[in-house]
């Protein structure tokens, strides 16, 4: 008998839509040329690259009342961040003070980190037990030196949003740069570039149900920012590489697809978060969904079971045949306990037993009733 799977590691990556997978599909056989050829084909190819950047932009509020914001596609999410960090620090003629969350995903932390073994002086701000950084501290980190801060919109592990607007404002009082990662915040609340006032903004395509392998860096109107590759012109020489038009194309689409349906999108996906968790708390009355009391994403519940080895009850949901993760999934790999849920400052049972379950639009009430009469055949069995 074949088993189906529960997808509910949404937050790792969504299953791309039909719609999407046919825009890529007939740009593919389109076979657009390089648009930084000179010939018509090219300059086909460019307008339609071009169109597309003003699309993207237009969706997320970007280039509003003509602020000439720029627009960079990248790989995915991590180049874009690596972008982020890197450009803007290489654009000051001197080295100064960076500041990043403790709970940022792997691409900034790591990102920083470089920079930090490069002679940048780096700085955490710590986070609170509700997922949130923490202000007070935030403030105290500010020097005359401090060049760039980075918070993300909202965590991948436990989708607690973060009080970016406090952040911005503490930022334009000392005349900081700010950067956010909005990569899986993206079309689960609202996101406008303009309304937000960071400095820089990234995205990834395939948490929306888009294709792997694009992603971009949205860029205020004078941010400073050096290109981190060489070798071109493409992309107002700060990416240069030929730029792989089906992919932004194919993003752009899921995109709006997502975006057309926000509010529907999210009512879905809060309606199946409930669900989830009412389920999972009804069973295991001592179960802790982390990050409750503070604002979360609706697509992402990290649970934990005290007492339950998290690697174990992944496996076992495995054999199940239900998808999650214990982890951001750069790191679930390893069985190193989550650095965002330390961060926290959470108790150690309450660490060790994380897993997350991130769900997407297309997951349905149905598979949250099985995921939980499975955990409820599973989780005695592995009860200390
Ligand atoms: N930022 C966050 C918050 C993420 O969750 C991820 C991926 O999980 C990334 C960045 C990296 O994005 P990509 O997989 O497109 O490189």
């Amino acid at each position: 008998m074949c088993m189906e799977t529960i997808y509910f590691d949404n937050n790792a990556t969504t299953p791309i839509a039909d719609q999407v997978f046919e825009i890529l599909v007939s740009t593919l056989q389109l076979g657009l040329k390089n648009p930084a050829s000179q010939h018509g084909a090219g300059r086909q190819s460019r307008r339609q690259l071009e169109l597309t950047r003003r699309q993207v932009e237009g969706l997320l509020g970007g280039n509003q009342q003509g602020s000439d914001d720029a627009i960079v596609f990248t790989s995915g999410g991590t180049e874009a961040n690596n972008f982020a960090l890197q450009g803007i620090c290489a654009s000051f003629p001197q080295r100064g003070r960076l500041i990043i969350s403790g709970i940022e995903h792997p691409s900034v932390t790591a990102a920083a980190e470089m920079l930090e073994k490069d002679g940048w002086d780096l700085k955490v701000v710590n986070t609170l037990p509700s997922g949130k950084i923490n202000l007070g501290h935030l403030d105290s980190l500010f020097n005359d030196e401090t060049r760039l801060v980075s918070v993300m919109l909202a965590n991948n592990e436990t989708g607690v949003i973060q009080p970016i607007t406090d952040v911005v404002a503490q930022c334009k009082n000392h005349g900081v740069l700010v950067h956010t990662d909005a990569v899986q915040a993206v079309g689960k609340m609202s996101v406008d570039f303009q309304q937000l006032g960071v400095d820089t903004l990234s995205l990834s395509a395939h948490k929306i149900h888009g294709p792997v392998g694009v992603g971009a860096l949205l860029i205020k109107n004078g941010c400073p920012i050096a290109p981190v590759l060489h070798g071109g012109f493409q992309q107002n020489g700060l990416r240069p590489g030929t730029e792989a038009c089906p992919l932004p194309i194919a993003f752009s689409k899921s995109l709006e697809l997502y975006l057309n349906h926000q509010d529907a999108n999210v009512s879905l996906l809060l309606d199946l978060q409930l669900r989830l968790e009412n389920g999972v708390l009804g069973l295991f009355p001592a179960a802790v969904v982390v990050g409750q009391e503070s604002p979360r994403l609706p697509q992402t519940s990290c649970i934990s079971f005290p007492g339950v080895d998290r690697q174990a009850l992944m496996m076992a949901l495995d054999v199940a045949g239900v998808c999650c993760s214990t982890g951001s999934a750069c790191a679930s790999g390893s069985s190193e306990p989550s650095p965002v849920l330390i961060a926290m400052g959470l108790p150690e049972e309450v660490i060790e037993g994380a897993i997350r379950f991130s769900l997407s639009i297309f997951n349905t009430p149905a598979e949250v009733d099985s995921v939980v009469e499975i955990l409820a055949n599973i989780l005695p069995l592995l009860s200390e």
